[in-house]
C-alpha cells in the first residue's frame, strides 16, 4: 500500500478563555493537519500542535519542513511504520509536533487497513479512561476556587493545578482547592519548570498535608540531577514532562531515579511509535506513565487516547484541550461523557476514528505533495 498524496493544512482554533501557565499565555491554537492518502484509497489523519517554548517547533517551522518530509515518504509503503518512522525521525531531531502528525496518520492508515480500531491494532483491550481538568494560573485564590468549583460541578474526579509562582505563593491556591474538593478528588500540581530546587522542596513540604497525587515538572527541563535529589528528599511522586521527549530521555531519567512517572505527549515524542518505547522503558523500570496533550483538537486527542487505552501502564490521563475550544472541527473520534466528568468514549470505528471537517482548514495555505 503506497503513499500517494500528502496534504498539509493549517487549523486555527480559539479558546473560550486565555490559559495562563508559568511559560506564558495561550489564547488558542494554530495547528497543522496532515492527511496521507494511499494508492488503495485508505487515508489517515494526523495533527501537530506545536508550542515552541516546549516543543521547539512552530506552525511556521512545521510548514517549512513538512513538504520535504512528505517527499521523503511519498511512493513508499504506508504500512511499514517502523521503516517510515525511522526515516522521519532520522530526517530531523527537531519538529517533534510535525513528526507526530505524520506518525498518527500512518497508524490511522495501518489500523484501517487491518480493519481494527487503533487501540486493538496496538494490542490493547478497551478500558475506562478519565481525564483530569487543568486550572491555569489565576491571579487570586478566589478565581482559582471558582474554576475548581466549575470542574467539580462538571463531575470531574481529578484536578490539575498549574503552579510555579515565586516563593510559596502557590500554597494558598492549592490548599483552597483541596479544602473545596474534599479528600476524594485527586489533586495534582504542574510547575512547568517554574521552581528551582529549594523552592520546590519548600513548596512540596508545605503542601504535604494536602494529599497531592504528584508534582509534575517541578524543575527546569535540563535539571535531571536535582530532580533525582528532589525525588529522594520529598514525600511526593515526581512526574517528568518537559524533561522527557523521547525514549532516550526516558532511559536517562529512570536510570538516575529522577521520576516516578513519565508524561508521554505525542507532540514531544514525535508520535505513537516513540510513545510506545517510552512506556516500555518506564514499565521495565517500575515507573508508570501519564498521557498529556498540548492544544490538540479531538483529532490529536483521539490518537493519544488509543495509545493510552492500549497500554495499562499509562495510568494518568490529561487529555483536556478539547474542552477549551469555541468550536469542534472533528468528526468521529474520542468524545467525553455528558454526565461523568472527564470520562472518555472511544468509538470502535477503524483507525483512530477522527477526521477533520475540511471546511475548518485554511485552504489558502494548503500544500499538497
Ligand atoms: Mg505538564
Amino acid at each position: 500500500m503506497k503513499i500517494a498524496k500528502i496534504e498539509i493544512s493549517r487549523l486555527h482554533m480559539t479558546f473560550t478563555q486565555t490559559l495562563k501557565v508559568s511559560l506564558g499565555e495561550i489564547t488558542g491554537a494554530d495547528n497543522v493537519v496532515i492527511k496521507i492518502t494511499t494508492d488503495s484509497g485508505i487515508f489517515g489523519w494526523g495533527e501537530a500542535s506545536p508550542f515552541a517554548p516546549i516543543t521547539g517547533d512552530s506552525v511556521e517551522s512545521n510548514f517549512a519542513v513538512a513538504p520535504a518530509l512528505a517527499q521523503l515518504i511519498k511512493g513508499k509503503d504506508a504500512l511499514a511504520i517502523e521503516a517510515r518512522m525511522t526515516e522521519i525521525n532520522g530526517f530531523s531531531v527537531g519538529e517533534p509536533s510535525l513528526r507526530s502528525a505524520f506518525d498518527m496518520a500512518l497508524y490511522d492508515i495501518a489500523a484501517k487497513a487491518a480493519g481494527l480500531p487503533l487501540y486493538r491494532f496496538l494490542g490493547g483491550e478497551k478500558r475506562q479512561l478519565r481525564t483530569d481538568m487543568t486550572i491555569g494560573w489565576q491571579d487570586t485564590v478566589e478565581e482559582t476556587v471558582a474554576k475548581a468549583q466549575k470542574i467539580l460541578d462538571d463531575g470531574f474526579d481529578a484536578i490539575k493545578l498549574k503552579v510555579g509562582r515565586p516563593g510559596l505563593e502557590d500554597v494558598a491556591h492549592v490548599a483552597a482547592v483541596r479544602a473545596l474538593a474534599g479528600p476524594d478528588i485527586a489533586v495534582k500540581i504542574d510547575s512547568n519548570q517554574g521552581w528551582d530546587y529549594a523552592t520546590a522542596v519548600a513548596n512540596i513540604n508545605a503542601m504535604k498535608p494536602l494529599n497531592l497525587q504528584y508534582s509534575e515538572q517541578p524543575l527546569p527541563v535540563w535539571d535531571y540531577d536535582n530532580m533525582a535529589r528532589l525525588r529522594a528528599r520529598v514525600d511526593l511522586p515526581i512526574c517528568a514532562d518537559e524533561s522527557v521527549f523521547d525514549d532516550k530521555d526516558a532511559l536517562k531519567l529512570v536510570k538516575i531515579g529522577a521520576a516516578d512517572y513519565l508524561n508521554i505527549k505525542l507532540g514531544k515524542a514525535g508520535g505513537i511509535h516513540t510513545g510506545l518505547k517510552i512506556n516500555a522503558i518506564a514499565e521495565a523500570n517500575g515507573a508508570k506513565c501519564m498521557i498529556g496533550c498540548f492544544a490538540e483538537s479531538r483529532l490529536g486527542l483521539s490518537a493519544a487516547a488509543h495509545l493510552a487505552v492500549a497500554r495499562p501502564n499509562i495510568i494518568f490521563i490529561d487529555l483536556d484541550s478539547a474542552f477549551s475550544y469555541r468550536s469542534d472541527p472533528v468528526i468521529g473520534g474520542v468524545t467525553f461523557d455528558e454526565k461523568i466528568g472527564g470520562l472518555l468514549h472511544l468509538p470502535d470505528t477503524v483507525g483512530h476514528g477522527a477526521q477533520i471537517d475540511e471546511s475548518f482548514l485554511d485552504q489558502d495555505g494548503k500544500v499538497t505533495v
